[in-house]
């Protein structure tokens, strides 16, 4: 058993510690303010290379482990959670349906694009459908040799910057987990609309949108997988996201932990340190010891993810543990400012609302929960 970065994973720690420093962390605080993210930024990682991260090399990708993947998304995540999302869903849910599920013309036409920077989202969620995916209403009727996408998809994630959306639709007349297809669609696709732009909050750089679909025709070319096969597609996809979303919530926990012991080592109260006083002492330990042991499930879940072993209970552990754990280490650091940590001047006062959503979406705390009973019940 090895604990250890290899030496490729630490250049790209370094790397993207060095990059989140420089171009990052200086701006976080006004995207948190303005709710938005300039285009230099995300020109910027371009030109790094962010968003072919996961994608393999043969379509213009960098085809980092996952293990490396979580590392960078820790690391920009302790920058601004809103940018690391804006790049967990592309490098993984946005994206990964199609590398797993698309056909050779799909992939080799469209992968290289995503790669080079061209936004992906995924558009499972509905007004009607959140938790129970398989409720899904939008309808995909088949046409020749289209299909014809028809509804709303709700809270996507880079919904208002994508070039490219992975949408869960079923065959109208179907119910349940029966008759549900993955399509890949075209941004510019008439009848595909930005509807409305979510005011959250957090995450306040990423955008956050509701997506109509109106008679969207879709080459059925770009069907992900099998006929039926959509909840499978997404299911898969999630698996990954999941990890992604772990390593997320341990960057913004570890910002937390970060700015309390910097903050408590320089705070004094009743003629000493706060960091001296052992209920703030205690407050520090609890944090990184929650932290350290989500932190060993998600490189343990990305671990099993690069053996191509089945890895769903251990990613829906990890990010259970660690969106939990980072909640607690938010929650401790506001508390460690006092009230300095609930005004905004205050980094952890952006921690504290951004990690929030960490126990809600890719499966709220709930479903990870049942997900890992599930397993755990049928002996897996
Ligand atoms: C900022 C943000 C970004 C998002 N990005 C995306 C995206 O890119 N693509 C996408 O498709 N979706 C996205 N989502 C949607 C997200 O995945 C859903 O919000 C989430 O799955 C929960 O669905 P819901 O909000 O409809 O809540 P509901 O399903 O209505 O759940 C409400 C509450 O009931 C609980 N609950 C529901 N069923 C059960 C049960 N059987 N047992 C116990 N408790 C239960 C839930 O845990 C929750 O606490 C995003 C959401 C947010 C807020």
């Amino acid at each position: 058993m090895d604990f250890e970065l290899n030496e490729n994973q630490t250049m790209f720690r370094n790397m993207v510690r060095d990059f989140a420093k420089l171009h990052i962390a200086p701006i976080a605080h006004e995207m948190d303010v303005k709710g938005d993210m300039p285009d230099t930024l995300i020109a910027a990682l371009r030109e790094a290379g962010f968003f072919g991260l996961t994608f393999p090399e043969a379509y213009g990708g960098m085809g980092v482990d996952t293990i490396t993947y979580g590392v960078v998304v820790e690391e920009l995540s302790k920058a601004s959670a809103g940018v690391s999302v804006m790049l967990t869903v592309h490098n993984s849910v946005g994206s990964y349906p199609v590398a797993l599920f698309g056909t050779e013309e799909v992939k080799s036409r469209f992968l290289p694009r995503m790669a080079a920077g061209e936004i992906a989202a995924f558009c499972v969620t509905e007004p009607g459908a959140g938790s129970d995916a398989s409720s899904l209403a939008a309808t995909a009727r088949r046409d020749g040799d289209h299909y014809v996408l028809n509804g709303s998809k709700s809270f996507v994630t880079n919904g208002a910057r994508a070039a490219f959306y992975v949408i869960l639709a079923r065959e109208p007349g179907t119910h349940g987990n029966k008759g549900t297809h993955a399509f890949l669609v075209e941004r510019d696709t008439p009848g595909l609309s930005v509807a409305k732009k979510e005011d959250k909050m957090g995450l306040r750089a990423s955008d956050t949108a509701v997506i109509a679909l109106d008679e969207v025709r879709v080459p059925v070319g770009h069907r992900l997988g099998e006929e039926g096969a959509g909840l499978r597609v997404a299911l898969t996809a999630l698996d990954g996201g999941r990890i992604g979303i772990a390593f997320q919530a341990l960057g913004i926990g570890q910002a937390c932990l970060d700015a309390s012991i910097a903050y408590a080592k320089v705070r004094e109260q009743f003629g000493q340190s706060l960091a001296s006083q052992p209920v703030i002492a205690h407050k520090i330990a609890d944090m990184g010891t929650e932290l350290e042991a989500a932190r060993l499930l998600a490189y343990h879940a990305a671990w099993l993810k690069d053996q191509g072993r089945p890895h769903t209970r251990e990613a829906a552990m990890a990010k259970l543990m660690a969106s939990e754990a980072a909640g607690h280490a938010a929650d401790a650091a506001v508390q460690i400012h006092g009230g300095y940590g609930f005004c905004k001047e205050y980094d952890v006062e952006r921690y504290y609302r951004d990690v929030r959503v960490t126990r809600i979406y890719e499966g709220t705390s709930e479903i990870q929960r049942l997900v890992i009973a599930r397993k755990l019940l049928a002996g897996q």
